[in-house]
């Protein structure tokens, strides 16, 4: 038996959002076809209660980024990044961006999918595109995830 919307009261009924978007940091993803439970009145709720979390842990997960080169860093005080081929400086600033596709399982729902464009840094020296570090490129996506769902205005828990 489906709880009723806390809100209104109303029934819930499983639906499928259209997909919506969320931006951190020139970090910019879209999540589709994801479950959720929706009342005729429109207020929406994640399928569980760890739904919302176990999502942003997949965007933060250092795994969910392994198919992009990292740069490596050098410095303490101020850092710089050097291009993991051919150790030449990267840019400061993202010089475009890679569109990674996320398959996001969670328990109790259907998969779904996740579309990231994810900053790259393409080093002046060889043309690879690399990431800075995989943990801030996962701490923008974790970002953007939660305004993603603030976006479509669906309480995380
Ligand atoms: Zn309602
Ligand atoms: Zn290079």
């Amino acid at each position: 038996m489906n709880k009723p919307c806390s809100k209104c009261k109303g029934e819930m009924s499983p639906s499928i959002h259209e997909p919506f978007h969320g931006e951190e940091g020139g970090l910019r993803l879209t999540i589709s076809d994801m479950p959720y439970d929706a009342c005729a009145q429109g207020h929406k709720r994640f399928l569980n209660l760890t739904f919302a979390a176990q999502l942003m842990d997949l965007m933060l997960n250092p795994a969910t980024y392994q198919k992009f080169p990292i740069a490596t860093e050098k410095g303490f005080f101020k850092k710089t990044y050097l291009c993991p081929a051919c150790a030449h400086e990267l840019p400061d600033a993202p010089t475009d961006a890679q569109r990674l596709e996320v398959r996001a399982e969670i328990e109790g729902a259907q998969p779904f999918k996740v579309e990231v464009d994810v900053p790259v840094y393409t080093c002046a020296g060889c043309g690879k595109a690399c990431i800075h570090s995989i943990k801030e490129t996962g701490t923008l996506a974790f970002k953007a995830t939660g305004h993603a769902y603030r976006s479509i205005d669906i309480p995380p828990t």
